[in-house]
């Protein structure tokens, strides 16, 4: 009998569900992530969508999820991004389909999946990194996935940029990598930049509807790929900030490889990555890896939630 691997990512948008094996996903759907309806609402969600998919040989259920995880407990514990404290994920599913259920951090997962699927394919020192509307990473040190005691090794997000800063942080603390350089936060960001300089008549100020309360990350984008030099500064400071966070990765972990994802980075590859590969040298101790965008696109967690799921199975 043929065995099939379930995989799901769990997302604050969207919810995905798949199936596959090692040669790849064989079939997905994507729907809004219910936050409406309670805390156990994922995993009904998550139950109709891989039942929706009649699954036959259905071996193992692998699920890459935002976090913070208390891993033990099979469950999503306080994220931001959520209105719930406690999403129980792994129980749910494990009691319904009755086969074994792998849970990891997204970004944990994505780097399973780099390696199965995508870039790092028989490399042993991989990182990860997705600038979404939040920012997260994971790490294979020496072909060990780094975990951590809950589920949350590698929350680079979090990692300080400076302390006395005016940008606040989703999680309440000041000057985290995230509060500069998310979706969520760039806007803050650029406002912060703006003030003192002369925005009249920059194409930004314009999309913004003339007032910098306008702007959003994708006017930013959008005007800095049409030259608009304010909107250039802005992307390039962004850069620079990218680059300490990269450098603090590549000088914590020394991976050989980092990929990048996050519909930041997917939707504006160069503004993205080519401040921080021409910025990282001055930060860096450790010797320089290869930085790309995943080749695995919008669904690098879900190969890596194939690729957990895989390794699951008895
Ligand atoms: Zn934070």
């Amino acid at each position: 009998m043929r065995r099939i691997y379930a995989a799901v990512d769990i997302g604050a948008t969207n919810i995905r569900v798949a199936y596959g094996d090692a040669t790849g996903i064989k079939r997905k759907i994507t729907e809004a992530t219910d936050r409406n309806s309670g805390a156990d609402c994922i995993a009904v969600q998550i139950i109709r969508m891989i039942r929706s998919l009649h699954i036959k040989g259905l071996v193992t259920i692998g699920v890459g999820s935002i976090g913070p995880l208390d891993l033990k407990a099979g469950c999503i514990a306080g994220t931001p991004n959520l209105p719930f404290r406690r999403i129980p994920v792994v129980a749910p599913l494990s009691e319904t389909f009755r086969v074994p259920v792998g849970l990891l951090n997204d970004c944990a997962a994505a780097v399973l999946g780099e390696r199965a699927f995508g870039a790092g394919r028989g490399l042993e020192n991989i990182a990860y990194v997705t600038l979404s509307t939040g920012l997260g990473g994971g790490a294979m040190v020496d072909g060990h996935l780094l975990v951590g005691k809950d589920g949350n090794a590698v929350e680079i997000g979090h990692l300080t940029i400076d302390p006395d800063s005016e940008l606040v942080c989703g999680c309440g603390c000041r000057g985290h990598w995230e509060a500069y350089c998310s979706g969520r936060n760039i806007p803050n960001y650029a406002r912060l930049l703006m003030r003192g300089r002369e925005a009249e008549g920059s194409l930004l100020l314009e999309l913004a509807g003339g007032d910098p309360e306008g702007i959003t990350t994708e006017a930013l984008f959008d005007a800095a790929d049409r030259g608009d030099s304010l909107a250039l500064l802005i992307v390039g400071k962004i850069g620079e900030v990218n680059a300490i966070g990269f450098a603090d990765i590549v000088n914590a972990y020394d991976p050989e490889l980092i990929t990048v994802g996050g519909s930041i980075a997917l939707g504006n590859p160069a503004l993205i990555l080519d401040p921080i590969v021409e910025k990282i040298g001055r930060h860096l101790i450790n010797r320089r890896p290869e930085i790309r965008i995943t080749p695995l696109g919008e669904d690098a967690v879900l190969y890596g939630a194939l690729a957990l799921s895989m390794g699951t199975a008895p």
